[in-house]
């Protein structure tokens, strides 16, 4: 039993430099991997359920199926809702089993954003599970564009939500297929210098590798949303599974050759966090 909360395996981090990757699920082949991936590098995991997820497959079933898993894990496991956008959508996932909850009021001005937030915090906490709010607004690939995080307004967010991370936005973009331009660090260092609360990337699959490690380790960031980059991995796992044989009908069969491609790249994200090797 290695169910955790946000901020369970936040705070470690934040005190001895790592950061933990939240992955983004669409099913239950690509969480159980996830998990796999976390057991072999001997780090704890973040699943998250997205909208995407959510609209695939009712949170009362994600909720039993990430807690089915982190039972069975080594490694802690959080249960975490992604991009939740209603005060019902939260108490949903909170109802459902989930152990982290994030609200993201990001469009909104900055009162509203807190008003909304600190009420999702409030629940939370009395459940006695955590909460990541998000401040400014991480634009996608394709789509809206980004407003970076002011620090000022990350501190007034940070102190009167309660919030146990806070999701920034830094020259981060969701969805992007190629590791392109880096984050602005003088902005982090920015935003750091004025809160004490864990700092989190989402758009993690479009920051370079080495500024992953350098940030983890040398920063308050202590979370990387990892979504694209790992749903790409598992798309091309599965198109030559499904090119291998033409004959092949049964989706299980298909499905299998899946985990261990998808173990391997899972693997090698974790690894470049800067969580203190195994054993
Ligand atoms: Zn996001």
């Amino acid at each position: 039993m290695t169910l955790a909360t946000l901020a369970d395996v936040l705070q470690p981090a934040l005190k001895n430099q790592y950061a933990v990757a939240g992955l983004v699920t669409l099913g239950w082949e690509d969480m159980r991997a996830y998990v796999a991936a976390a057991e072999m590098v001997g780090c704890p995991v973040i699943l998250q359920a997205g909208p995407s997820c959510r609209a695939h497959t009712p949170l009362p079933i994600l909720g039993k199926m990430f807690r089915h898993l982190a039972d069975g894990a080594s490694v802690p496991v959080v249960a975490h809702l992604d991009h939740g956008y209603t005060y019902d959508e939260c108490r949903e996932a909170l109802d459902s089993g989930f152990t982290s909850l994030m609200y993201d009021g990001s469009r909104a001005e900055l009162a509203q954003n807190i008003d909304e937030t600190a009420r999702i915090v409030e629940m939370a906490h009395a459940a006695g599970i955590s909460c990541e709010g998000e401040i400014g607004f991480v634009g996608y690939s394709g789509g809206e564009n980004s407003a970076g995080t002011d620090p000022a307004e990350a501190t007034e967010f940070a102190r009167q939500t309660g919030v146990d991370a806070m999701a920034i936005s830094v020259g981060n973009v969701h969805l992007q297929q190629d590791k392109e331009g880096g984050l602005d660090t003088d902005r982090i260092a920015a935003i750091q210098a004025v809160t004490q609360v864990p700092l989190v990337i989402h758009g993690g699959s479009g920051v370079p590798v080495a500024q992953r490690t350098a940030l983890a380790t040398g920063t308050s960031i202590c979370k990387f949303n990892i979504g694209t980059e790992l749903r790409m991995a598992f798309g091309d796992a599965l198109r030559t599974a499904v090119n291998a044989d033409a004959s092949r009908f049964d989706r299980v069969t298909i499905l299998k050759e899946t985990h261990d491609p998808l173990v391997a790249a899972t693997a090698r994200v974790l690894s470049a966090f800067g969580h203190p090797a195994k054993g």
